[in-house]
């Protein structure tokens, strides 16, 4: 039926994303990635299901299944079963973190959407006032910790130190004391789903978009059960992988390198030179010990210099292979929208 002009007054244009946004309605996304989490998954999705309604909001809940090997995709598809809120992703096998949260920030249909983790250490409790900073207009609404409970001293101390230097070495704003724990709008996660770069550390791309980022201030608690899925050496490499993809600095310290030993030379060489000249008799040559510290020490930096090259190298090969960041196996909840869909990117 075509419309009259009288009749289009009366029938007001679906409201846009900001107003939506002002008035408090519209749809909240939650993603969760899930690793071998069967033990808290469902504790998880009862304590979202009970806090969600506080923000007003509807909202759907997409749980990215990241190839887990115990019974959580068991539980998320009773879930799914019982919930239609919940939207369940299969990826066809362990991708990381970083890609199952990519996964689900692509699903995710909302006006807003919160990223969290599936172990209740932050606490779904935040949630509403993260959406009431959202609705006072702030585009990046980031969990801060103020306490963490259930972590080693010595991660807390590694953590605190790189999050620290990692801000000090990106060149745009990066906040700190922070993890995946946010609200971003619509137009954030739109800009970030739609960079073609394939490996992706979402703790800087979001900041890397720009946008009104504020903390909301948390106390971060121990994992609600099961553990943690990585080990220091995983996050060795998640840490040198952040720096990596978002920083040029690695490659500026190989100059530095260079400067310094580059120093240490003119200023020894000149020494020797003075010391043969102005001695009486002339000096016996250098120690084998003192030839070795020095070529080892020569030979140590330029390796790490070409290995640093080499990791630029190395991602700059994956990007050009251009496999997608995850495949999906199924989806649940939503079969249309996603069948069959891996990062198209
Ligand atoms: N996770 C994932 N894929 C992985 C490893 C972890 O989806 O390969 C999920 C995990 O299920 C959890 C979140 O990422 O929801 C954070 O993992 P975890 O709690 O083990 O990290 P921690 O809090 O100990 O740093
Ligand atoms: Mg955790």
């Amino acid at each position: 039926m075509t419309q009259t002009g009288p009749e289009i007054l009366a029938c007001p244009w679906p409201a846009s994303g900001s107003d939506r946004r002002r008035a408090g309605r519209g749809l909240l996304s939650v993603v969760i990635p899930c690793h071998n989490e069967e033990e808290v998954i469902a504790a998880t999705h009862a304590r979202l299901a009970a806090v969600l309604p506080a923000t007003g909001m509807d909202f759907e809940i997409v749980y990215v299944d990241d190839g887990s090997r115990d019974g959580t995709l068991r539980g998320l598809e009773a879930i799914a079963a019982h919930d239609p809120r919940a939207v369940v992703i299969e990826l066809a096998r362990n991708f990381g973190q970083q890609a199952a949260m990519s996964a689900g920030l692509a699903a995710a249909r909302g006006d807003a959407i919160v990223i969290t983790d599936a172990d209740l250490q932050d606490p779904p409790e935040v949630i509403p006032e993260m959406v009431r900073r959202w609705r006072e207009g702030v585009d990046v609404a980031y969990g801060r910790r103020r306490h963490r409970d259930g972590e080693t001293a010595f991660k807390l101390v590694t953590a605190s130190l790189f999050h620290r230097l990692f801000a000090s070495l990106i060149p745009y704003p990066m906040p700190v004391d922070t993890g995946d724990f946010k609200l971003i709008d619509r137009a954030v996660a739109d800009a970030v789903n739609a960079l073609p770069e394939k490996r992706r550390y979402l703790r800087s791309l979001v900041p890397w978009a720009g946008f009104r980022h504020e903390p909301v201030w948390y106390d971060r608690h121990a994992r609600a059960a099961g553990t943690t899925k990585y080990s220091p050496w995983k996050l060795l490499k998640l840490a040198g992988d952040a720096l990596v993809l978002s920083s040029d600095a690695p490659v500026r310290l190989t100059w530095v390198a260079a400067a310094g030993l580059g120093a240490i030379g003119i200023v020894s060489g000149s020494m020797a030179i003075v010391a043969q000249l102005t001695a009486a008799a002339p000096r016996p040559g250098v120690s084998l010990a003192a030839v070795t510290a020095v070529v080892a020490t020569v030979a140590a930096v330029q390796t790490a210099a070409v290995a640093i090259v080499g990791e630029y190298v190395v991602r700059a090969y994956r990007e050009a292979q251009g496999r997608p960041t995850w495949v999906v196996r199924r989806t649940l909840g939503r079969e249309r929208a996603t069948t069959g869909s891996s990062r198209a990117a």
